[in-house]
């Protein structure tokens, strides 16, 4: 049997007017399988530094309930995309711990950067002569962190901008450089010669550069081996239950959320209806159809319109029709037990994974997570 869940109001709730109205759907983030996932990659890494990559709010499932769950761990190096997404979390993050803004310094933020304590990582040559100046006027010395390019054309200084920087070290006066990293473009393709490549250039470039902590590794880097490890590894999707590697191997990492929606309504229809927007379903029999509270406003891809499923339990209940806004349509007909309105579904679960979705979606689970919507209830579970 099904358990039914009591419809519960909580206060983590981000539909905010709602207090005694359930939410279309319910996010669970397991804290304790983060936990768990931090420490499988610690191990992996050796005696490698782990650090918590929580740009983009962890991916999307809170970085103020992750990133003191991962200090508890042990965790003393954090990174960000952007300087505002540092200020909420510094105040969370323990003694002794760092915060690195992986975007740089954008001109004109040297002083909010400085004010903050977050740590910059300097992607060109402008952005250590910003920094520098800064340093200057303020009279203090700044910690920073120098990307290089080793090959992958995102961010980081050009090999060019790292010789000029080894030529002139006077640019790095009032600085202190505590870390070095690039990163990589294929590491999700375990054999992709471009990593070894990546990582004999990131030696190269970080050669001439100050001694400090290397690092090159995402969660996918951490799998291909010592050499790619250095000092320290920054994975996101590993601690957040995403599959690192497309190697056709079981993911080694634990399941971190689940997504479950609501039902909102029951129908019976005859042979020949049309479901839902554009009728791209038709009935070719009598069905039932449940309509469950997600939608693409929820981040529930339109892309999954007629693929993928919800389950009850292990019942399979395949999606009939256009995923719309606010709701989705599902083929109930071979369910044997009642569905009933106020009944949850899982549409990310033991029997749908996180990466199944993404793929069926024609995407990854990094831009399933970051898109869930904001209208969830979401349960933060402490334990397990
Ligand atoms: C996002 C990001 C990471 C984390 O990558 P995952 O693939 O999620 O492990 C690490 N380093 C940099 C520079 C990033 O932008």
């Amino acid at each position: 049997m099904v358990d039914r869940p009591e419809i519960a109001s909580s206060n983590e709730s981000s539909c905010p007017e709602t207090v005694a109205a359930p939410a279309g759907g319910v996010l669970h983030v397991s804290l304790g399988a983060l936990r768990a996932n931090y420490r499988h990659l610690r191990t992996l890494a050796g005696g490698a530094e782990v650090a918590g990559v929580v740009k983009a709010d962890a991916y999307g499932l809170g970085a103020r309930e992750v990133v003191p769950a991962l200090a508890e761990e042990g965790c003393r190096s954090f990174f960000v995309a952007q300087l505002c997404e540092a200020a909420p979390l510094l105040p969370l993050l323990p003694a002794g711990a760092e915060l690195f803004v992986l975007n740089g310094l954008s001109p004109g933020a040297e002083g909010a950067c400085a004010a903050t304590g977050a740590i910059p990582v300097l992607n060109s040559l402008n952005q250590v002569r910003r920094w520098g100046a800064e340093a200057a006027r303020r009279g203090e010395a700044l910690s920073a962190a120098l990307q290089v390019d080793s090959g992958m054309s995102r961010l980081g200084l050009s090999p060019a901008e790292v010789e000029a920087l080894a030529a002139e070290p006077a640019l790095l006066s009032g600085l202190r450089i505590v870390l070095v990293m690039s990163h990589l473009a294929c590491a999700d393709e375990p054999n992709h010669p471009a990593s070894e490549q990546q990582r004999l250039a990131f030696r190269r470039l970080a050669a001439r550069l100050p001694a400090a902590r290397l690092s090159l590794a995402n969660s996918a880097g951490m799998f291909l081996g010592e050499d790619f490890r250095f000092d320290l590894a920054r994975p996101g999707i590993g601690l957040y239950g995403g599959q690192p590697v497309a190697d056709g191997r079981p993911n080694p990492m634990r399941p971190v959320v689940r997504l479950q929606a609501r039902v909102v309504q029951t129908r019976e229809v005859p042979a020949g209806s049309g479901i839902g927007y554009g009728f791209s379903r038709v009935a070719d029999r009598p069905m039932r159809l449940a309509t469950i509270g997600i939608g693409y406003a929820d981040g529930w891809p339109r892309a999954l319109s007629n693929r993928a499923a919800a389950f009850f339990g292990a019942a399979r209940l395949p999606i009939a029709g256009r995923v719309s806004m606010d709701s989705t349509i599902l083929d109930i007909s071979a369910l044997e037990a009642a569905l009933r309105p106020g009944d949850l579904v899982d549409l990310v679960g033991p029997h749908q994974t996180l990466d199944e979705v993404a793929g069926l979606a024609g995407t990854i689970s990094y831009e399933i997570l970051t898109s869930l919507g904001h209208r969830f209830e979401r349960r933060i579970e402490r334990e397990g």
